[in-house]
């Protein structure tokens, strides 16, 4: 016999945790909501592994980031689920449970991609590093504590390998970061706004060896890998390292059964998939992107939050709930450096402020309308300030005044 459930939510990370705590608003009854999840936490700030938890001093910890802390909610702890009697399994496939529902919400997030998935041999040693869940950022931590002396090569160039650099170096690590594109961040970052981070990563101690991938490991008697080499041969001894190279949303178990599109399950504006009873939430999702008229898949905390309490709403109060209209929303905080981005990097970048005064910032200009902005360093006031310009798409044709208007441009709105 098994268990039912009027609502199931396949996933125990961001998108649970907001998930939980939006139906605990909406006032679900005891007993309805069973979260089946991998990990053997509860919902807790993905984002804090890459930064806080990493840190040499004052780091954060579990139960200090479980969700919803995120955005100064409630902090859900074991406790909170036991308290409003929201079920939490692991693993029903482990389980060899049945457990039926009425509603099921995916909120499956992603896997790394593994090295070997770009026919990396040798790629399986004890001391590469991946990092998607608090396991995977306690092994690193521990390897970089016992790291005295030893040299980290990051594979990749995109979020995970620069946050992990910026934390290896403030351990004390040398780190050479290696990476296909011919700057860091190159799917929102232009060269301009790469090369700040790049002079400052460089002048920390972080080498750059762009443009080129690696090709094998050579690896030790203990199955260790002593170095990394380079397609044109270049060998990079390396005590340690971390892999960064991209994800894979969590789609297997449903392909065949939902509608797959951009890599994702596709949902309408509801969250709600080619089944009517089952939604899709967060990294998970590919969504309509209503101000651009297309359908995405983000992978960014942001939108898991904001999607998973979108989803309840739809489902708990169907007739107050309009489309999910959402507007993205990256940030990366690295030594002391904070940026913040909103809207779409499409079109012409107009840059302003001052680089070396390490506030500076860009809006992408397209079609005449400033369609994206960018801003390091900035205050709280400014940030929101640039949430609203990517959100109204003012219409601008002089961009020398908008570049010598710069911040105040969006203060001015
Ligand atoms: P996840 O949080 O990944 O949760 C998915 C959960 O489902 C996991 O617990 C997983 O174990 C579980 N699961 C998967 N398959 C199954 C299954 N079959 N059965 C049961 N459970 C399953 N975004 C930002 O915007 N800013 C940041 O600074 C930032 N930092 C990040 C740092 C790191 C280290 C990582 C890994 C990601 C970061 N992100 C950041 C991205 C952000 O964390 C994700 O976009 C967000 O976690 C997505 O939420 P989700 O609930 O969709 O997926
Ligand atoms: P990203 O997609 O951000 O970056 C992956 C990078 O690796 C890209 O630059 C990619 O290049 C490059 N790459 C691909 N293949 C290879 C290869 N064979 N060798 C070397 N480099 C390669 O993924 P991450 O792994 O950095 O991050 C994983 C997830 O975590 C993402 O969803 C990200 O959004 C999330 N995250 C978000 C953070 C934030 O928002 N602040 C912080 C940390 C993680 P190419 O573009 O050419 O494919």
């Amino acid at each position: 016999m098994g268990r039912a459930y009027k609502v199931v939510i396949l996933g125990g990370g961001v998108a649970a945790g907001y998930a939980a705590l939006e139906f605990v608003k909406h006032g679900i009854n005891r007993g309805d909501l069973c979260i089946i999840s991998a990990e053997s936490v509860p919902p807790y700030e993905r984002p804090a592994l890459s930064k806080g938890f990493l840190l040499p001093e004052g780091a954060v910890r579990l139960p200090a980031f479980h969700t919803c802390v995120g955005v100064g909610e409630e902090r859900l702890t074991p406790k909170w689920y036991k308290e409003h009697d929201l079920t939490r399994k692991t693993l029903l496939t482990a389980a060899m449970e049945t457990i039926s529902f009425q509603i099921l919400i995916i909120a499956t997030g992603a896997r790394v991609l593994r090295l070997e998935e770009f026919g990396v041999t040798r790629a399986d040693a004890q001391n590469i590093y991946y990092l998607r869940d608090v396991n995977d950022a306690t092994k690193l931590l521990e390897a970089m504590i016992l790291l005295k002396g030893g040299k980290a090569v990051v594979i990749g160039g995109g979020y995970i390998g620069m946050e992990c650099a910026a934390a290896l170096v403030t351990n004390g690590v040398p780190v050479t970061m290696v990476f296909p594109e011919s700057h860091c961040m190159a799917r929102l970052f232009t060269p301009q706004i790469a090369t700040f981070y790049e002079d400052y990563y460089t002048s920390k101690g972080v080498v750059f060896i762009k443009g080129t991938v690696m090709s094998a490991f050579e690896s030790n008697q203990n199955g260790k890998v002593a170095a990394v080499i380079l397609k044109d041969g270049t060998r990079l001894p390396a005590d340690l390292v971390v892999v960064g190279v991209g994800i894979r949303a969590n789609t297997t178990l449903f392909e065949g059964q939902l509608v797959i599109e951009k890599g994702g399950i596709k949902v309408n504006g509801k969250m709600r998939t080619s089944n009517s009873s089952v939604y899709a939430v967060g990294d998970v999702a590919a969504f309509p992107l209503k101000m651009y008229g297309d359908v995405r898949r983000l992978e960014h905390v942001d939108h898991a939050r904001k999607s998973a309490a979108h989803a309840v709403q739809a489902i708990m109060t169907p007739e107050k709930t309009s489309d999910y209209d959402y507007l993205p929303y990256f940030y990366s905080r690295v030594f002391t450096l904070s940026w913040q981005f909103f809207g779409d990097n499409v079109g012409d970048c107009i840059y302003f402020g001052d680089s070396t005064k390490g506030k500076f910032g860009a809006y992408w200009i397209d079609k005449c309308r400033v369609v994206g902005a960018f801003l390091e360093g900035g205050s709280k006031d400014e940030y929101s300030a640039l949430a609203l310009v990517a959100r109204q798409r003012p219409i601008t044709e002089d961009t020398e005044a908008l570049a010598g208007q710069g911040i105040k441009f969006a203060l001015s709105l």
